[in-house]
């Protein structure tokens, strides 16, 4: 998607590990006009396909989820990273090891949220390593949900996320997709979601 791949170039910093941060207009300070193109457009690739939820993860998946779910018209549902209080249903959990982070972190969703009729966008904003999207697609399966597919703001696609989850044979539509981020410097896989 131009407008992204145009607003990473301008705005995203490479930092060392092969991280890329994109605090400007998607993981701290939100661009609304972007973020509302781009969840339009992951709305737009699975609109034949009768999603009934978009399921993200807290925190930046918010964001692009809620406003694919607008576009899809259905509710939008982000599992959670900590157990809150006021959570005293049963729950959907599974455990996410995040590199980045380097700490497992437990994701639950109130099981009242999820049910074997939803068929489920998994949205998120970074597909890495794919732990976060395969933390999510097990939250899906002990509903007995089906996963429809994955839209991800940004690629790292020399990770093995990808990868990952095409072989549960789950399509991964990317909007930007990052073939390295050596010395500092955004190459990009050139083609458009
Ligand atoms: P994964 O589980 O696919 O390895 O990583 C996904 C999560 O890690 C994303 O939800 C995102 O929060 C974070 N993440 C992974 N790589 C990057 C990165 O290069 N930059 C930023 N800002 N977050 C990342």
């Amino acid at each position: 998607m131009k407008e992204l791949t145009d607003r990473i170039k301008n705005n995203g910093r490479v930092l060392g590990e092969g991280v890329l941060k994109v605090d400007e207009f998607i993981t701290h300070q939100v661009d609304p006009e972007l973020m509302d193109a781009m969840g339009k457009r992951l709305a737009e690739v699975f609109a034949d396909k009768k999603i009934t939820k978009v399921v993200t993860i807290e925190a930046s998946g918010i964001a692009p989820a809620v406003y694919a779910a607008q576009a899809l018209n259905v509710p939008m549902i982000f599992a959670r990273k900590s157990k809150s209080l006021t959570m005293d249903e049963e729950l959907l959990t599974a455990s996410v090891y995040s590199f980045t982070k380097q700490v497992t972190s437990t994701i639950s969703i109130s099981r009242k949220f999820l049910s074997a009729e939803d068929n489920v966008l998994l949205v998120d904003d970074f597909l890495a390593n794919g732990q976060a999207a395969k933390g999510l697609i097990e939250l899906c399966q002990q509903a007995g949900a089906s996963v429809a597919g994955i839209g991800i703001l940004i690629e790292k696609s020399f990770q093995d996320g990808r990868q990952l989850i095409e072989d549960m044979n789950i399509p991964v539509v990317s909007l930007a997709r990052i073939a390295s981020l050596h010395d500092g410097k955004i190459i990009f896989i050139e083609e458009d979601a």
